[in-house]
C-alpha cells in the first residue's frame, strides 16, 4: 500500500516537472564519441539541446580510440559517420606471433573493401561535434559539469564549475570512462582497482611516405597489426595503427592480483619491451615519438542504466568491450538510442526510469550488431581469462583463420558444448548464430554505402573550391 503511493507521488511530481519551464530539453555531457551523436539527434528531432563538454577543444585529449569498425558504420543511423575526416583506409589485419625461436604471421584480407577507417580523435570529435551543431544543439565548451540536480530521485539538471546551474528534462550522460554524472546519480558502481585494463600509449611520427611502404599488404593497402610475444603484454594484444604520418602503438595489462604484485611488470615495461621487439625496432626506425598516454578501460557491466531524467551511454554506461579494443561505434549508437528515447518519452510527458529504460533498452536488444559483440565481449573475456598465453596466442590463430571474433565466439562455445556434453550450450551457440544472421549479411553491403558518402564529402570539397572557400 505505501508502495503504491510513493510511486503515485513521484509520477504526480515528475509530470509537474515536465509542464514547468526549463532552459533546455535535453543536457548532454560530454564530447568525446557519444555525446556528439546524441546531441546531433537530439536537434534533429526537435528537442531544445546543450551539449557541454570539459576540454576546449573536443576530442583534445580523448588520444583514445583510432580505429572505426565498418562493418558497424553499414547501421542506418551510422552513415553519417562515414563522411568524417579520415587519415587512412585499413583494408587488412595482420598477426605476428613472436616466440623464441620463431615468427609466425596471420593475415586477416577481404578480397576488396576496407575493414577499418584509421582516425584522429583531435579531428574526429571538432568534427563530430559541429554535426551536432550544424543539427541545431548548442554546444558549450571548456565548463565541466561537476554535480547533478537530484530532487526527490530524479535528475533535474546539472551544475557547472562556475556554480551556474541548469535545468533539463533529461540529462544524456556521454562523460566517459571517468563520467561524474553516472556516479553522482549513484548508477556507477565504487571501482574497486580490479576488473580493468590498463592501457599505455605511443604515437610515433614516421611520415607519409615510410608508413606506406612499412605497412603495405599485398593488395597495395595499408594494414593494422596485432602482435603476441613474450613481456609485451598482459591478457591484451600490443598493436601498431597507422595513420596518415604516424603510427599509435599499444598495450596494456588486465588488472588482475597478479598485476598489481610487484613480480608483474609495469604497463610501461610492457611498451619498452614491445618497442625494444627487434621487428618493431625496424618499423619504428627513424620515427620520433610525439606522445605518451595511459588509459583505463573498466571491464564491468553497469546493471542499470536509466533513472528518472538520466540515461548513460557509451562507456559511461559500460559500452565497451576493453579486450577488443572496441567502443567508439558502441558510444554512437547508444548515444542516438538515448536521444531516441528522450524525444519519445518527453512527448509522453513520462521521463521516469521505467519509461527511459523500456525505450532505451528495447533499441539495445534489437541492434544486432550490438548484441554481437556484448556477447562476444563476454566470450571472450571467459576464455581469455582462464587461458595462458600460448593458448590465447592460438584463440587469436582461430579467430583470424575462423573469420572474426564473431564466428570465433559462436565455435568456440559450439565446440565446448560438444566437448562438455551440454547440448544446452550447442543450443545457445546455434540461436545466437542465426540471431546474428541478417547483421553478417548487411555487413557485406556497407561498401556501396560507403562509396556513396564519400562521393558527397568530395562533391561538397570541390564545391567549396569552386566558390572560392577555405578548405580544411
Ligand atoms: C587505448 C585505447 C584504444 C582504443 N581504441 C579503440 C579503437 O581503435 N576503436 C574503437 O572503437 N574504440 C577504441 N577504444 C575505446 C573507445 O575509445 C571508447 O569506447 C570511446 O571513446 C567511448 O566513447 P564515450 O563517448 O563514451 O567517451 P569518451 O570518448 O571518453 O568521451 C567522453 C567525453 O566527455 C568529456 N567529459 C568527461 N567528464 C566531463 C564533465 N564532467 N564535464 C564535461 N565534459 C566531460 C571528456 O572530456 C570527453 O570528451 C580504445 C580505448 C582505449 C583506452
Amino acid at each position: 500500500m505505501k508502495k503504491t503511493i510513493f510511486i503515485r507521488n513521484i509520477s504526480e511530481d515528475l509530470m509537474n516537472f515536465m509542464k514547468s519551464d526549463v532552459e533546455y530539453d535535453v543536457i548532454v555531457v560530454g564530447a568525446g564519441c557519444a555525446g556528439p551523436a546524441a546531441a546531433k539527434k537530439c536537434a534533429e528531432l526537435g528537442l531544445k539541446t546543450l551539449l557541454i563538454e570539459k576540454a576546449l577543444d573536443p576530442g583534445a585529449k580523448n588520444v583514445s580510440g583510432t580505429c572505426l569498425n565498418m562493418a558497424a558504420l553499414g547501421d542506418t543511423d551510422l552513415h553519417y559517420i562515414m563522411k568524417c575526416p579520415i587519415e587512412r583506409e585499413i583494408h587488412s589485419m595482420r598477426t605476428y606471433h613472436i616466440s623464441e625461436d620463431r615468427t609466425t604471421i596471420f593475415t586477416e584480407m577481404p578480397k576488396e573493401g576496407v575493414l577499418l577507417l584509421s582516425i584522429r580523435r583531435d579531428e574526429f570529435d571538432k568534427w563530430h561535434t559541429e554535426q551536432a551543431r550544424q543539427a541545431g544543439a548548442e554546444i558549450r565548451l571548456g565548463t565541466a559539469v561537476v554535480d547533478i540536480i537530484q530532487e526527490n530521485n530524479t535528475i533535474r539538471g546539472v551544475i557547472l564549475e562556475s556554480g551556474e546551474k541548469l535545468m533539463c528534462h533529461v540529462v544524456i550522460d556521454g562523460g566517459g570512462v571517468n563520467s561524474i554524472v553516472g556516479r553522482k546519480a549513484g548508477l556507477i558502481p565504487k571501482r574497486s582497482g580490479k576488473n580493468m585494463i590498463l592501457y599505455i600509449t605511443a604515437a610515433v611520427h614516421l611520415g607519409e611516405e615510410i608508413i606506406n611502404e612499412r605497412f603495405k599488404d599485398e593488395q597495395g593497402g595499408c594494414c593494422i597489426e596485432y602482435y603476441l610475444a613474450p613481456g609485451t603484454q598482459y591478457k591484451t594484444w600490443p598493436w601498431i595503427f597507422p595513420k596518415k604520418d604516424t603510427v599509435t602503438l599499444g598495450t596494456g595489462g588486465y588488472m588482475t592480483q597478479e598485476l598489481i604484485n610487484d613480480e608483474f611488470p609495469t604497463v610501461e615495461q610492457y611498451m619498452r619491451n614491445f618497442m625494444n621487439l627487434p621487428i618493431i625496432q625496424k618499423k619504428l626506425e627513424g620515427g620520433k615519438i610525439e606522445s605518451w598516454g595511459v588509459h583505463l578501460e573498466y571491464d564491468n557491466k553497469i546493471e542499470q542504466k536509466t533513472k528518472n531524467g538520466l540515461i548513460l551511454t557509451g562507456e559511461a554506461g559500460g559500452f565497451v568491450i576493453p579486450f577488443l579494443g572496441e567502443g567508439m561505434p558502441e558510444a554512437f549508437l547508444t548515444g542516438i538510442y538515448a536521444a531516441k528515447t528522450a524525444a519519445a518519452c518527453i512527448k509522453k510527458g513520462d521521463v521516469s526510469q521505467s519509461a527511459l529504460s523500456e525505450f532505451y533498452e528495447d533499441m539495445i536488444q534489437e541492434n544486432l550488431f550490438l548484441q554481437g559483440f556484448m556477447y562476444v565481449g563476454e566470450e571472450n573475456k571467459k576464455s581469455i581469462l582462464s587461458k595462458p598465453d600460448e593458448e590465447i596466442v592460438e584463440m587469436m590463430q582461430s579467430v583470424i583463420m575462423g573469420g572474426g571474433f564473431i564466428t570465433n565466439a559462436v565455435h568456440t562455445k559450439w565446440f565446448k558444448g560438444v566437448e562438455n556434453g551440454s547440448i544446452d550450450e550447442v543450443e545457445e551457440a546455434k540461436t545466437f548464430l542465426e540471431f546474428i544472421q541478417p547483421y553478417r549479411q548487411v555487413s557485406t553491403d556497407y561498401m556501396d554505402i560507403y562509396r556513396e558518402m564519400r562521393a558527397q564529402v568530395n562533391s561538397n570539397i570541390s564545391e567549396k573550391s569552386k566558390n572560392g572557400s577555405d578548405e580544411k
